[in-house]
């Protein structure tokens, strides 16, 4: 029985499943010259890998289809996997895992494990059909045949490091949905009414932001096109159009504007340049605080809920993920294969499943490898 298996992309989940897989029996195709390009430059070229905080809480997706995989090869798993390759990520930022100096660490450790099995570089996916029991896998160079293909070729941001919508294309071929994707954890552009953003473009603060009943808290920078920053990013995972509201002052009491001396931009916790800003807005003189009329107040306290629609985000082009995917209704949570095409499988971030910032994506793309990397080697010891 021809036990090949061909992987399509050459990122990080396809390199966590060629790494799992017995040697010899996969065949990954990457149509980058060169393999894992992403990792390069993630988490500000040191990738942050996953996160001490793990859960389903922190995934834009189905609770059930992502807790099996995260449960099976969790975070812990991940760096016990990676130390056993003398690679100790360190924490920052709290609970953040990176690579001590640089993303080529991972990447390091990722092609000496996959180089077990064969990949083709350079060499674009084009289409993936089946006949008989048998995938033929179309590229610009030739066709393969597989008894088993696992779609690993993301999502579409970064279309300058390979992204492509061949995932979502070859899932249609074979009757799947695909849920509609859009860029995210990317920074929002604004329309007229904030264009004094753009003025603040270097500023940053923490805030909290409500989208719905969700809430990210963090920094938001203020950005030349508009805003970014870690809380912007989270953000953009649930925003589809629409309004947002901002809290520009989380952890501010109200009450110690009462009778305050203080200039209003000395007093509120805020960049001065900041504050001015939104005085201009609210046409509000900076004067003390105990000048400020009951009606002057109400309107400054809109800064604890600034409401607003963003005109769209920074696009594909700079977002980190895509959001959307492919429908995990019609693949098996427990071994990422799909419920339409026997020997079909889906990983990483081409399917309908999106973590915040901290690590969620590249821990998704390792966790739904390893339920694959399990399924195929139980099945194939069965063969
Ligand atoms: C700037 C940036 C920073 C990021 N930082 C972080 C971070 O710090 N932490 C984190 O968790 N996540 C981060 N991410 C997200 C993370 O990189 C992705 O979620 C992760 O790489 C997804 O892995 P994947 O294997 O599913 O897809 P990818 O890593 O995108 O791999 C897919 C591969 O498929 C290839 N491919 C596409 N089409 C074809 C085709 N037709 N034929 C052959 N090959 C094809 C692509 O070239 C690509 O190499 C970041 C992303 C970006 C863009």
């Amino acid at each position: 029985m021809d036990k090949k298996i061909i992987i399509i992309g050459g990122g990080a989940s396809a390199l966590m499943l060629a790494s799992l897989l017995p040697k010899n029996t996969a065949t990954v195709i990457e149509s980058n010259p060169k393999p894992g390009a992403k990792i390069l430059i993630s988490g500000g070229g040191k990738c942050n890998i996953t996160n001490t905080r793990m859960g389903t809480g922190y995934f834009q997706a189905d609770a059930a289809f992502v807790e099996p995989s995260l449960k099976r090869f969790d975070e812990k798993a991940l760096i016990a996997w990676l130390a056993a390759r003398k690679l100790h990520p360190v924490i920052l930022k709290e609970t953040q895992y990176f690579c001590k100096d640089s993303a080529k660490e991972l990447l390091a450790v990722l092609l000496k494990e996959s180089q077990k099995q064969s990949i083709l570089l350079s060499e674009k996916v084009l289409e993936v059909s089946k006949r008989e029991n048998i995938f033929y896998v179309k590229t610009d160079k030739k066709t393969y045949t597989a008894r088993r293909v696992v779609i690993a070729s993301g999502g579409l941001s970064f279309p300058t490091l390979g992204a492509s919508s061949i995932g979502y294309e070859i899932a249609q071929s074979f009757g799947h949905s695909v849920i509609k994707t859009g860029p995210a954890l990317v920074g929002f552009t604004v329309q007229k009414e904030q264009f004094f953003f753009k003025e603040l473009s270097g500023v940053s603060c923490e805030v909290k932001i409500r989208i719905a009943e969700k809430v990210c808290e963090g920094s938001l920078l203020f950005a030349h096109k508009g805003i970014s920053g870690p809380a912007v990013l989270d953000a953009s995972l649930y925003w589809e159009k629409g309004q947002m509201e901002i809290d520009f002052l989380p952890h501010f009491s109200w009450q110690s504007l009462y009778g305050s001396k203080k200039q209003i931009s000395s007093l509120l916790p805020l960049p001065k340049r900041l504050s001015k800003a939104f005085l201009v807005q609210f046409a509000l003189e900076d004067k003390p605080c105990n000048h400020l009329s009951k009606d002057e107040i109400n309107k400054l306290m809109y800064l604890s809920r600034y409401s607003f629609a963003p005109a769209g985000t920074f696009g594909y082009t700079k977002a980190e993920v895509t959001k959307g995917g492919i429908n995990t209704s019609e693949i098996n949570k427990e071994t990422m294969m799909s419920l339409k095409e026997q020997g079909l499988y889906f990983i990483g971030e081409v399917l309908d499943v999106t973590g915040r910032l901290g690590g969620y994506n590249f821990q998704w793309a390792f966790s739904s490898a390893y339920s694959c990397a399990q399924h195929i080697k139980e099945e194939t010891n069965e063969d």
